[in-house]
This record gives structure tokens, sequence and C-alpha cells, in this order.
């Protein structure tokens, strides 16, 4: 029986989290289009993102939108075009939610970039919410193994770590650096350290620092101190344009910095010979394509991954941003929702 309303946190306003631009109401449930699905919302986890879309960071998309794009639920009902789901699949939505498929990008397998995308908890609904809905061909079906708090930090933290971790192009055995230690780099270690890597994390939080080493990072030092040896490859989770120079001198020659957020503070300028010359590149990480989500939900199928970090009940997800404002979190968070 599905109900007719819902609680549903909305960004009234975008502005600064600890003023409260967050509310939570009571809203309709929404109705699938032919081709979505409506997914009764179990857990849904608390990415950075949510916080940029919440202090206006990003620009807004849909006027008062729900965010939320780490969904774990239920399939509740199906538009009528549907053939891929069924009413109580465990599926899970993720970040991109629509790409034209029809674009030069969309048909070189690189729908990450379309210029026509669009963005879960962004453009439309997400799951900071009892239910949502979201096109079937963008709804995963999960790896077993997990629990539902477990799988939801999968699908952005995951995801996107997944894909920065190939763009820095970490040699086999390389050496990797990670800049900041959040919910997404908690993930990447555990990635790049199942594929052999020998992984040095440098990030502000104690507590943080000792997770890296508990999960088996070489070392754990300062968010911008030099790691004990120079870096193949780095990927800076941390929204801090200030550690683009530190990661770049870190790097070895020919080595690849990957920059995994989707906000970023300014970079400040970089000495050429220092910073660039040796042929050290600088990419930036934009989403994720399907392929990355399924290869990486296949990996995790393989390989356990350990998720830590805090729980909050629905109702409390503006503490759980005001947290991950203050970098309190270890980990990644989320909201227990069903
Ligand atoms: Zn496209
Ligand atoms: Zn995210």
């Amino acid at each position: 029986m599905i109900p007719a309303t819902m609680r549903a946190w909305k960004v009234r306003t975008p502005a600064p989290v600890d003023t409260h631009p967050l509310q939570l109401t009571n809203t309709e449930v929404p109705t699938p289009a032919a081709d979505e699905a409506l997914i009764a919302v179990r857990t849904c986890g608390v990415c950075r993102t949510d916080l940029h879309v919440t202090e206006g960071d990003l620009a807004v998309h849909r006027p008062h939108v729900t965010p939320g794009h780490e969904v774990v639920g239920e399939v509740v009902a199906l538009g009528n075009a549907v053939t891929t789901l069924a009413v109580g699949d465990r599926v899970g939505v993720a970040w991109l939610r629509h790409t034209c498929g029809e674009c030069t990008y969309c048909l070189a397998g690189r729908e990450n970039l379309c210029p026509l995308s669009r963005y879960t908890g962004w453009d439309a609904d997400g799951g900071y919410a009892e239910f949502l809905t979201a096109p079937a061909s963008f709804v995963y079906s999960l790896p077993g193994g997990y629990s539902d708090a477990e799988l939801a930090p999968l699908l952005c933290a995951g995801i996107i770590g997944y894909r920065s971790l190939r763009r820095a192009d970490l040699p086999p055995g390389g050496r990797l650096g990670i800049y900041g230690f959040g919910g997404s780099a908690h993930i990447t270690a555990q990635v790049a350290l199942a594929e052999g890597a020998e992984v040095h994390v440098m990030t502000r939080g104690e507590h943080a620092r000792r997770l890296a080493l508990e999960l088996g990072a070489a070392s754990a030092q300062g968010a911008a101190d030099r790691p004990p040896v120079a870096l193949d490859s780095a990927i800076l989770f941390a929204p801090v344009g200030d550690l683009v120079p530190p990661a770049m001198e870190a790097l070895d020659r020919g080595g690849t910095l990957a920059i995994a957020g989707i906000h970023l503070s300014d970079v400040p300028s970089l000495n050429y010979q220092r910073h660039l010359f040796q042929e050290k590149q600088i990419r930036s990480v934009t989403s994720n394509t399907r392929a990355d989500a399924l290869e990486f939900l296949a990996f995790a199928g393989r390989h356990r991954i350990e998720i830590t970090g805090p729980h909050y009940r629905l109702d409390q997800a503006d503490r759980a941003l005001e947290d991950l404002s203050a970098g309190s979190i270890a980990g990644a968070a989320v909201l227990q929702v069903g």
C-alpha cells in the first residue's frame, strides 16, 4: 500500500548549512512516468555534493529540490513501459539519471560528458525522502553480502572514487596518494589496496588518519604534508584547490593527479618547473558512466569493502550535513529511512 504523502527534505534557498536551508516537509508521493520506477527509500548516503547543492556551491537546477543520490530502496511501483525491474526488487539509484544517448560523447562511451545529462538530487528529487522516482535504465541491481546501509555509499562515493582511481592511471603495484579521507576516499583506498597498490593518505582529521592506517594505508599524515615516497598517482578528494600544488609536487616524474570532486575552491598559481614539468598531469573527474557503475558494483561483489560511518535518522539529515561540513564524520554517513 503506497501512502499519498511522505516526508521529504527540501532545499528552500541554498545557504550555509548551519543557517538551516533544509526543511523537512510533508509532500505528495511522486507518480512514476512510463519509463520510471517508484522506489521506497531504505537508506540514503550523505555525500559532499548534497552539501554543495544545499549551500549553493552548485547552481540551483530544480527549485526546492530534495537532495540525496546514494539511494538503496525497494521498487514499489513501475511505469507501464518498464520491463527490466519488478516490484520488490532491492535496487540502487545514483547521481547520473539521464543522458541523451545521441551526442558525440554518448556515442563514444563517454556519457558522463553528455551536455544533456541530469542528476538525482539536483535536477530531480533525490533520496532524502521516503520515496523517489528514477528512470529504470539508471537503476542498478546491487551486490549481495552487504546491508542497505553499507550499499548506499557505494552508489556515489564508491562509483566516483572508482572512476577517479581509473583517471589517476595508477600503474600495477604503484604508489597512490590520497588527499582528503572521507567517504569516497575510504572506499577507493580499499579498491586500490585490493588491486595491489601502496597507499599514502594526506588528511586533516586524526580520526581519518587512524581509519586510513587500519584499512591498510602505508602512511597517513597532515593534509598538505609530503608523503614519505614519490607518488605515481594521486587523487584529490578534499574540495580544496590549495592542495593541488603540494599534490603535484609529491608526484614522481610522469605522475598523474585526478581531482575527484564536482566542486573545488580556486587553485593557486602553479609553477611550471615545480608542479608540471617532467610530464606530470592534472585531470578532472566528471560524474561517471553507467559502465563505471556496473564495473565497480561487480568489483564490490567480488571484494568485500568495509563501509564505516555514522548512521542518522531521516529527520536528522540537516545535522548529518552540518557534521560533514565540520569535518567530524569518519567514513561515509547514511540516513536510515525505511
Ligand atoms: Zn549525450
Ligand atoms: Zn555524491
